[in-house]
């Protein structure tokens, strides 16, 4: 689904990722963690171009991003992006922030897209607050609705980058409840965080990256049984 070869990228004289490898299957959960400032929100936003790359290539439901001939656009609706903050429009009700993308980006008819936009918030727990405005609602309540604005694209892969980290520590289950949710019914995902318990429960493979490359690449057990990887070991001590 997703597959992303000796990525670069740099920020002026700052290279940040150094030859990133990172092969993601369909149906596969893949955690990513390191420390702040080792590149994993630039390796997420690279998938999408929220950044361009340097060098290396993408490919993401075999379209080659750096093709110039592939439409970002659409690639962006395959790989989806969950932030920290949300982004929700303000101004907009909840069920509006759901329906923007299907009506502007496939192009849906806005009952079909209210029916869609309906649903999926029934689905993150919040079929009651269509009508409501993102100020009205919590932390928790507001990344469910952003998870649902992402699925209502109809991705083939979500892209989460610590999407529990600005919430308060009460509201951190419910949207990890939504997550695992997801991850049984097969989506495809890339989750940066800290929560170590999800990436036990829930991933497939557990990535650390650390000086701009991916140091360790493994299932869970092994991954946090008996780390060889020194500074996974220190960094580990320091979360967990
Ligand atoms: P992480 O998500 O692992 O905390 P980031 O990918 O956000 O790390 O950032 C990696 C490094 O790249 C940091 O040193 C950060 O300051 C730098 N960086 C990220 N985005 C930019 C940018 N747009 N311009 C300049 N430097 C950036
Ligand atoms: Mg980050």
């Amino acid at each position: 689904m997703i597959e992303i070869k000796n990525l670069h990228k740099s920020f002026g004289d700052l290279m940040v990722l150094k030859g990133v490898d990172l092969k993601v299957e369909s149906g596969e959960v893949v955690v990513i963690i390191g420390p702040s400032g080792s590149g994993k929100s630039t390796v997420l936003r690279c998938i999408n171009k929220l950044e361009e790359p340097t060098s290396g290539s993408i490919i993401v439901d075999g379209y080659d991003i750096m093709d110039p001939k592939t439409d970002i656009n659409m690639v962006r609706t395959e790989a989806t992006m969950v932030f920290q903050q949300f982004n929700l429009f303000p101004h907009m009700t909840v069920l509006d922030n759901v329906t923007l993308g299907p009506i502007k980006v496939r192009g849906l008819p806005r009952a079909d897209a209210n029916k869609l936009g309906l649903d999926l918030l029934a689905k993150v727990g919040l079929a009651e607050k269509p009508n409501s405005y993102p100020e009205q609602l919590s932390g928790g309540q507001k990344q469910r609705v952003a998870i649902a604005r992402s699925l209502a694209l109809q991705p083939k892969a979500i892209l989460f980058d610590e999407p529990t980290s600005a919430l308060d520590p009460e509201l951190v289950g419910e949207v990890l409840e939504v997550m695992k949710q997801l991850a049984r019914e097969g989506m495809t995902m890339i989750v940066v965080t800290h929560e170590m318990g999800f990436a036990k429960e829930v991933a497939d493979r557990v990535i650390f990256i650390d000086e701009g490359k991916v140091q360790v690449d493994a299932e869970p057990e092994a991954f946090f049984a008996n780390p060889e990887n020194p500074r996974l070991r220190d960094f580990l001590g320091k979360v967990v």
